[in-house]
């Protein structure tokens, strides 16, 4: 299982997580801003587990991210 964290506040619109874990991220049409798929959030900050399979295309969104806030981590059980 692998945790992805968004800080979305800090989100430029970029659309990189977008084209590269088209599964996971989608553009708003609100805000210009990408949403985490499924994410929850806290305090302006959206989290989400998800299975190990989408481990890779999310590292490399996290990787491209020109902003820096997205981040994915190898989790053991939801806690
Ligand atoms: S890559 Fe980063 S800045 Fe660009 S849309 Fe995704 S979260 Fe926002």
């Amino acid at each position: 299982m692998i945790r992805i964290i968004h800080l979305r506040e800090k989100c430029i619109g970029c659309n990189a997580c977008v084209e590269l874990a088209p599964d996971r991220w989608k553009m708003s049409r609100k805000d210009g801003k990408s949403v985490l798929v499924d994410g929850e959030e806290n305090n302006g900050i959206f989290m989400t587990f998800v299975g190990d399979d989408e481990l890779k295309k999310n590292l490399l969104a996290a990787k491209m991210c020109p902003t820096n806030i997205i981040k994915v981590e190898k989790v053991h059980k939801k806690s």
